[in-house]
């Protein structure tokens, strides 16, 4: 089994096109948010394959269930709502489902298969909680942005966090800042794939909610304890 399709991801005919990486080295979307976080999380989570499900993953796919039921695509007035959507982008070497994607009726939009007109492509992206102070939403959402451009040849300026906590919408701006952040981001991981290396990052106010704590703890401690007896035998 190829790791794309371990990764599970819905694949439209069009990937399958997607040559500027082999499939082994797509990166997964959701790989983002969990490096921008921590890389550490992101290599036990993502490189090592292990994940533990606490309250907050598991109330977060809850909301992400929600907004990937129904029909897939529906219209409600001048925007078309697509849920679920696959994306990727070739150059970036990723891809990933898209929450939902709103298509708005604009003169300066793109032509929609099976729809009248163009249209402002804006995707939106459901979060448990509220606004972070972390910038790993706005990335997350930022790659699918660079996803959607690439595959429907346009320009998107903005998208949204939808928010369970609060239950509103919060704009954000897809600036280059975010962008050169992400193709950073894409190396760093690409080299620790190519190096199977964990980092070990410093401890932070997260990590009492992080969902691979225990893991993370244990494999430190283990760490330490393969140190000490080395300092040990040189010593002795
Ligand atoms: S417990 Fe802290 S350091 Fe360890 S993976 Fe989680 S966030 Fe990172």
């Amino acid at each position: 089994m190829t790791v794309l399709q371990s990764k599970n991801i819905k694949t439209g005919n069009w990937l399958a096109n997607l040559m500027a990486y082999t499939e082994d080295e797509y990166l997964q979307i959701s790989e983002i948010q969990h490096f921008a976080y921590c890389p550490r999380q992101w290599a036990i989570a993502y490189m090592e394959q292990q994940w533990q499900e606490n309250v907050r993953t598991i109330e977060g796919k809850a909301l992400h269930e929600k907004a990937h039921d129904d029909t897939l695509k529906e219209k409600r007035k001048d925007t078309i709502i697509v849920r679920g959507m696959p994306v990727a982008s070739r150059e970036l070497g990723i891809c990933g489902i898209c929450d939902i994607v709103e298509f708005i009726a604009n003169k300066r939009g793109v032509n929609i298969p099976a729809y009248e007109g163009t249209y402002q492509v804006v995707p939106v992206e459901y979060k448990r909680g509220k606004p972070k102070v972390g910038e790993e939403d706005i990335l997350q959402l930022t790659v699918q942005a660079i996803c959607l451009e690439e595959m429907l040849v346009t320009e998107i300026p903005y998208g949204y966090l939808y928010y369970g906590e609060i239950r509103r919408r919060t704009k954000v701006e897809f600036g280059e800042e975010f962008r050169q952040h992400i193709r950073d981001m894409l190396q760093q991981m690409r080299e620790y794939y190519r190096r199977q290396h964990t980092p070990i990052v410093k401890k932070r106010k997260g990590c009492a909610n992080c969902s691979v704590k225990d893991l993370c703890i244990s494999k430190l401690n283990k760490q330490k304890s393969v140190a000490q007896y080395i300092t040990r035998r040189i010593k002795e």
